[in-house]
């Protein structure tokens, strides 16, 4: 295996994905190193550790409450942060977090209730200081804004579709911004993935996210990095060397995955 195929996945739902193991391996013939899964409420938050423990050296637990899921009344706020911080010491990241306007999400998890949550973990980030995987679409600026505020060391800005003036401030503060596979077609992303430099970029899949009727998994980082390199006039090899390198800086993984 050359050291171009040598990738991370920095954003996956594991626990959604319909046949782990299968896709697991073939994300490892593709390449893939290391994932780092993602939680999203507490039952995932609980499966994603479980998956990080089976599949430990291979998946890095992150566990998080998503700002579109804050409304579980079986599990109030304050038992979902009290969880994330009893369980932190055993995840690489606290993520999937942060905030979201989109109208059908500020309908079901106000702006009050999501500011309120994500304040709180980026509290814990500070406190512990772990990265946070931030979600922030159509939030970008208060996203970036709370997490300056909280004085927050490391950050990954998800999937980033903002403006450009946000992106600076992000780049500008050393938080990264990562690329999904809609880094082949989409106007916004590709922009801020042609903008902001390989030491701040991240690769990532959000599997089992649908891009353009394609369901993804982690193997298809591999079309990730392919299309940042062709957006960014780069040789994939670069691109997936630095782009692996960041992810082992900001999460803290093992580096004998560079030298297997
Ligand atoms: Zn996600």
């Amino acid at each position: 295996m050359t050291s171009s195929c040598r990738l991370i996945d920095s954003h996956a739902h594991l626990e959604e994905l319909e046949d782990l193991a299968s896709a697991l391996e073939r994300a490892r013939q593709s390449g893939v190193v290391a994932i780092v899964a993602v939680g999203s409420d507490p039952a995932s938050n609980r499966k994603v550790l479980e998956i990080a423990a089976k599949y430990r050296g291979f998946v890095y637990p992150a566990i998080g409450l998503h700002p579109g899921l804050l409304n579980d009344t079986a599990s109030p706020i304050d038992d979902q942060i009290r969880f994330i911080e009893e369980n932190l010491s055993d995840a690489v990241a606290i993520g999937e977090v942060g905030l979201d306007y989109h109208k059908r999400v500020v309908g079901v998890s106000s702006k009050d209730l999501q500011h309120r949550a994500f304040g709180a973990v980026l509290g814990l980030a500070k406190r512990y200081g772990k990265p946070v995987i931030v979600h922030s679409r159509y939030a970008w600026r208060d996203s970036f804004a709370l997490a300056a505020e909280a004085d927050v060391d490391k950050a990954v800005f998800h999937w980033y579709t903002g403006p450009t003036n946000v992106l600076k401030d992000i780049l500008d503060r050393g938080y990264f911004v990562s690329a999904t596979l809609a880094v082949e077609y989409h106007a916004e992303h590709r922009r801020a993935v042609r903008e902001a430099p390989l030491d701040n970029l991240l690769l990532e899949t959000d599997s089992p996210v649908v891009y353009q009727g394609h369901r993804s998994e982690p193997a298809d980082v591999s079309r990730v990095l392919q299309a940042t390199a062709d957006l960014k006039g780069l040789d994939p090899e670069e691109v997936a060397e630095r782009t692996t390198a960041n992810a082992q800086r900001l999460f803290g993984l093992e580096c004998r995955i560079l030298d297997s």
